[in-house]
């Protein structure tokens, strides 16, 4: 007889299509059900017990069974439930978050605009950048300066942003007139030879001539997160943000930071943009506001943008751009309690507290034969698995050994994220040190049964 987890895998093999999954592989293989949560752990339908060292999709800071965050949910579904926003229509919790994310971000960015996943978030961002080009009457002013490796989302827009060959290929993507530069990592982009700081200017060279090439005045914005998660938790050399921020200044070039992943405490402070050293015109937000308990984002940007983009829905009669669920009353709601337990329970500081023993534990395994690199700032880290540490070598089939060392964790119990033959780490915002340690035990173990 059929056990019911082996019912549910058959099921889902028959019905449902996984997002970033191999169709095929996932024919043989089935799905890992998870069950249920509590604090860092999550447990699939046999009852096993897994540290979710990714924090669910890098989402989930204050642990899997907040009772706080239920609590806010069935409140507001018993008080309101659903309500929009279109046209000057409004509710409570969507007004107490816009009014904390403006007191939370930086000087400046005093607007809101909700919307439901991170994708809608920047597919949103190039809509708000074009409306308030063209309210100004900078027609030409339309193109997107990304990175190379940066994960922006999948939608057409925020896809077409994204620089990761594979999320483009056989969708038709990009589709929208953005220049990829080369993503700031110098492990894989440095030349023979080069230092760092030659790297960071020879990238930065790379964005002056590219604003020369295309014209400042053809450049709405560069976009980018602080530090890139999807493509691998890439960090940035120091001075690289500072000085893309002052180019683009000097340029006219809009500067949005995709805080997706790094928001709300990911390095150890609020947002990401303040670690790196720059600030942003407008934020991306999502994940980690409701601890992705409800699907929620936001775009946080100027005061300026607020001017211009207010005058011309006043032109035109509205602004007419808006989603059904956005600011949805359940999910702003869940937000507003997940950012005051953030704050209560000072994890901000926990992740900033914590970096030391998190990151020099990590890098205690470069020594170890498969290790080309460690990397990572507050709670994110990558292991880089390599063919060979003297040369970077990667291995001939990528992502193979990467998939060995992800089942190789689910057996010793932690859940990680082998992006090719990258490990990722990024776990909840309410680790101790304690299960630091345990983390670091695990991966010790993951990297000596790969080898
Ligand atoms: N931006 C960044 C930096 C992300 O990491 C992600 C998702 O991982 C997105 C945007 C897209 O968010 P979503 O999956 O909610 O559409």
């Amino acid at each position: 007889m059929m056990t019911l987890s082996n019912s549910l895998a058959h099921a889902d093999v028959a019905h449902q299509l996984h997002p970033f999954t191999d169709a095929r592989a996932f024919e043989q293989n089935g799905p890992l059900i998870i069950d249920h949560g509590q604090g860092i752990h999550v447990f699939d339908s046999t009852g096993k017990k897994y540290i979710e060292g990714m924090a669910g999709l890098w989402s989930v800071a204050v642990g899997f069974n907040e009772p706080r965050l239920a609590e806010a949910a069935y409140k507001q579904f018993q008080k309101l439930p659903y309500y929009h926003t279109f046209s000057a229509k409004s509710h409570e919790p969507s007004i107490k978050l816009s009014e904390k994310l403006a007191e939370m971000a930086p000087e400046g960015l005093n607007h809101v605009l909700y919307c439901s996943s991170g994708s809608e978030g920047n597919d949103t961002v190039v809509k708000l950048v074009w409306y308030y080009n063209n309210a100004l009457g900078r027609r030409e002013k339309k193109k997107f300066l990304a990175r190379t490796n940066a994960y922006h989302g999948i939608t057409m827009a925020s896809g077409s942003l994204t620089g990761i060959a594979v999320d483009h290929k056989d969708f038709d993507l990009p589709i929208l007139p953005v220049i990829h530069l080369t993503c700031p990592h110098f492990y894989r982009e440095g030349t023979a030879g080069e230092t760092e700081e030659q790297f960071t200017a020879r990238l930065l060279k790379e964005l002056e001539d590219t604003i020369a090439r295309e014209g400042a005045d053809t450049i709405a914005a560069f976009i980018g997160e602080p530090v890139m998660g999807a493509g691998g938790v890439l960090v940035p050399p120091k001075g690289y943000w500072e000085s893309v921020e002052a180019i683009c200044r000097k340029n006219d070039i809009l500067i949005v930071a995709d805080e997706v992943i790094n928001g709300f405490g990911r390095l150890g402070t609020t947002f990401g943009a303040a670690k790196m050293g720059f600030t942003p015109d407008i934020m991306t937000v999502s994940k980690q506001i409701t601890s992705s308990y409800m699907p929620l984002a936001a775009i946080v940007f100027s005061d300026a943008i607020y001017e211009a983009v207010a005058d011309n829905s006043h032109k035109i009669g509205a602004f007419a751009h808006g989603f059904t669920a956005a600011g949805h009353p359940v999910a702003t709601a869940v937000a507003l309690e997940n950012i005051a337990i953030i704050e209560e329970r000072d994890l901000v500081g926990n992740a900033a507290r914590l970096e030391a023993p998190f990151q020099s534990g990590l890098r205690a395994f470069a020594d170890k034969p498969l290790v080309g690199e460690v990397r990572g700032v507050g709670l994110m880290a990558a292991v880089e698995l390599v063919a060979d540490k003297a040369t970077k070598a990667k291995f001939s089939k990528s992502g193979q050994v990467g998939q060995i060392a992800n089942r190789i964790a689910h057996e010793e119990g932690l859940i990680l994220r082998a992006i090719g033959d990258t490990l990722a780490l990024c776990p909840p915002l309410i680790v101790t040190e304690a299960d630091v340690a345990e983390i670091l035990r695990i991966m010790g173990v993951v990297l000596d049964r790969t080898a």
